[in-house]
């Protein structure tokens, strides 16, 4: 088996210095080539078809029948036109993974010859066999049949694959009782929702406000390991990342690798990465390195917040794709090594009105910033009044092992705003508005001018979860494999809800006979009050915070199976179910579903526990123990003093030690997972499998690594992480 080590490792090295990075001419000459653009529909549809269709767009309309009927013929003529042979709804199952079930265009005639054909209600649903996927119970009790049905906000795309290439079809994902059994279809809930309650608000402050799209910007951090290496370690084959290993002496310490220079094969990656996400319309912008060795960042242009999602889950396949060609493994786990920085997806979230106002951006004049403050301080209160349900749309058996490790955000919520704004709101809270305002210039005295905030880097806080930066919130604490939808329809619909509220209180003022301006202030003013809670400007990792944090209220749930319950609380339902975003059926299933992931995340890496222990561990340093009892029999018997061994015995004591230690805990852990095992209760088992049976993974680790130690380098028969992060 070690010889499968050396073999990585010689494979590995053999391909550093054949990289040639390939900066291909014009980004603009091929971006978008693989998508079916508005630009392509006008070229593809009938003059009054592509009429029709951006009338339907602008006023977010269903598309008619006649209408898909063009569309389909058009996307059609398109995708032959590139060589495509087969279609796909491509959906956001609860799994995690997009999904995808091919139809080829080819039809058999009966006379012997055969057309392409795809047809309006091809494009529009398909009936993929569902029952395989999660449903938390859904399907079980009704229909097995789930529908996939077009989103035609998100174009449609080319996916090249071995050769083959597929039409892709953006889809949401429902059961035949019309359940939403993805993220897609409760994202798009939610956002609608807060477009609705945003334009409300907006209307305030200009009439001529429609429309209020969220817009996202997805940054996502991976590791990159060279797949012989990869493969020669089953942990991180099966799990995503390393359940052992000791940290190499040299790790992130030196902070070297941060913005450094990208490695030749490295850039060669993103390079192609880059040519190829931007044929699919990703427009992917900033490359780097990223804080721990092997770790790196690349992030796109914000978009629409539905289409930044849909990109975001076209990206990771694509990355998992074009890393097979550079003979790298992309590592998108959150922890895929103990020691070193993790990785996270920082989700930059705004709100941008029709007539192109980012509303979370400070303006220039009074009434500008009394908007600006309205839209700010109602997310500020949003967050405090739901961080247990953003928390929650953040959890997984993977995060866990980041929040709160003293490199990411902690578990807690808090919201960071930068000095400035935090001065802003403090003015805005105590300053004196006269009851009754005679004189406008008044109550303007009310609303602090806004510093010109500065947007760079430096005054960031990389502690805070959620942190104001410029002109968008970020919130940090997402982890890297996560569907963003997950987060940024928690996040769509608590603002959304927030937005009905502050409306109607402030409605209620005016009814009184208040001036709308006053009004408004007023209860900015309350909430800045009733939300100081959550705002937090110190330093998120310190266990000063955590204390801070509890004396405020605020909560600090660790782990994910509790992290969840609140999806189940009686205010999440009835918040979802008001703003239509989940009903209490949906919210139960996928409470469920989460929970359920969880346990399995934690029963697989468990049993590659045992295996690794029992099979591969404990043979090699069994095997170098013997070598060392060789070498003390032989030393007696040349006739040596006892000190002339003593090292030897010592080593073989403290193998015996480690060995017997971890086969001893991989078998009480093997009990523990027994009795889990047998819990009905979704939610109970998930906890034994939190609190009795992960407790096992640091001490198997500890011994493991303490026998990588001193088992000679020659037998130990798993890449180690010196060659797993520095061989690139
Ligand atoms: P950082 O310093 O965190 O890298 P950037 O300004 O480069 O910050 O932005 C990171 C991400 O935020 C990018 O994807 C960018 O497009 C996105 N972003 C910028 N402005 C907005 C906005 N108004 N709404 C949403 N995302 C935005
Ligand atoms: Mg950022």
């Amino acid at each position: 088996m070690s010889e499968l080590r050396f073999k990585a490792v010689e494979t590995a090295i053999s391909r550093l210095n054949n990289n040639k990075t390939q900066e291909t001419h014009k980004p603009s000459s091929y971006y978008c080539k693989n998508v079916f653009t508005t630009a392509k529909m006008k070229e593809y549809l009938p003059k009054n078809a592509y009429a029709e269709l951006m009338e339907t767009i602008d006023e977010g309309k269903a598309i008619s029948h006649d209408l898909a009927e063009h569309i389909s013929q058009a996307m059609k003529s398109w995708a032959i036109s590139n060589g495509v042979t087969h279609y796909t709804h491509w959906f956001q199952p609860l799994t995690g993974a997009t999904a995808e079930k091919h139809d080829a265009f080819f039809e058999p005639q009966s006379d012997g010859t055969a057309i392409d054909k795809f047809t309006a209600s091809a494009l529009v649903q398909q009936e993929p066999d569902a029952s395989s996927f999660p449903s938390g119970g859904i399907r079980n009790t009704f229909e097995a049949r789930g529908y996939t049905g077009w989103d035609p906000s998100s174009p449609a795309f080319i996916f090249e694959t071995g050769g083959s290439k597929t039409l892709c079809i953006p889809t949401i994902f429902i059961s035949y009782t019309g359940e939403a059994l993805d993220y897609k279809a409760p994202l798009l809930k939610a956002v609608n929702a807060l477009d609705k309650a945003a334009v409300d608000v907006a209307n305030f402050f200009d009439k001529s406000i429609t429309k209020v799209n969220a817009s996202l910007g997805i940054e996502q951090e991976y590791f990159l390991v060279d797949l012989a290496l990869f493969n020669a370690r089953p942990d991180l084959q099966l799990t995503g990342r390393t359940l052992f290993g000791h940290m190499s002496a040299k790790g992130q310490q030196l902070e070297d690798h941060y913005f450094g220079a990208i490695p030749e094969r490295v850039l060669a990656f993103m390079v192609d990465l880059e040519q190829e996400a931007l044929k699919l319309g990703i427009p992917l912008k900033t490359r780097h390195n990223e804080v721990a060795p092997s770790q790196f960042e690349c992030a796109p242009m914000f978009e629409e917040i539905n289409l930044a999602i849909d990109h975001n889950q076209l990206l990771l396949n694509l990355m998992d794709q074009v890393a097979l060609r550079h003979k790298f493994k992309v590592l998108i786990h959150e922890k895929p090594y103990k020691d070193i920085n993790g990785s996270g997806k920082h989700n930059n979230w705004s709100m941008i009105t029709n007539t192109g106002v980012n509303l979370l951006s400070p303006g220039k004049t009074p009434k500008n910033n009394l908007m600006f403050l309205t839209f700010f301080v109602n997310v500020i209160k949003a967050v405090h009044d739901n961080a247990d349900l953003l928390r929650a749309s953040i959890a997984s058996a993977a995060n866990d092992h980041r929040l709160g490790a003293n490199e990411a955000p902690p578990a807690i919520i808090s919201i960071f705003l930068g000095s400035q704004l935090n001065a802003v709101l403090d003015e805005v809270e105590t300053a004196r508005v006269a009851k009754k305002v005679k004189n406008e210039t008044l109550l303007w005295h009310g609303i602090p001018k806004i510093p010109e905030l500065q947007l760079d880097n430096t005054d960031r806080n990389r502690t805070s979860p959620f942190a104001f930066t410029g002109n968008k919130f970020e919130l940090r604490a997402v982890g890297s494999s996560a569907n963003s939808a997950s987060p940024m329809t928690v996040l769509s619909a608590i603002v959304a809800n927030q937005l009905i509220e502050f409306k109607v209180e402030v409605d209620k003022q005016i009814k009184k006979g208040t001036k709308k301006d006053l009004a408004l202030l007023n209860v900015v003013r309350k909430y800045i009050k009733e939300s100081k809670a959550i705002r937090f400007e110190g330093n998120g990792y310190s266990k000063e915070w955590e204390e801070e944090a509890m004396k405020r209220g605020l909560s600090n749930i660790k782990t994910t199976p509790k992290a969840l319950d609140v999806y189940v609380s009686e205010k999440t339902i009835e918040l979802f179910n008001r703003l239509g975003v989940l009903t209490k059926r949906e919210s139960e299933a996928r409470h469920e579903i989460l929970l359920e992931n969880y346990y399995k995340k934690i029963q697989i890496e468990a049993r590659v526990y045992g295996e690794i222990v029992n099979s591969l561990i404990a043979p090699a340093a069994l095997d170098y123990q013997n070598e060392l009892i060789a070498n003390v029999k032989g030393l007696k018997e040349i006739g040596l003093k006892a000190d002339a061994y003593s090292s030897q015995v010592d080593l073989i004591e403290r193998i015996s030690t480690h060995v017997n230690t971890i086969l001893t805990e991989a078998e009480a852990m093997r009990q523990e997972r027994k009795k889990a095992n047998v819990l009905e209760d979704i939610r109970e088992k998930a906890i034994a499998y939190d609190e009795q049976v992960k407790p096992y993974f640091d001490k198997i680790r500890y011994h493991i690594n303490k026998l990588e130690q001193i088992v000679d380098d020659r037998k130990w028969p798993l890449p180690k992480l010196r060659e797993l992060l520095f061989v690139r």
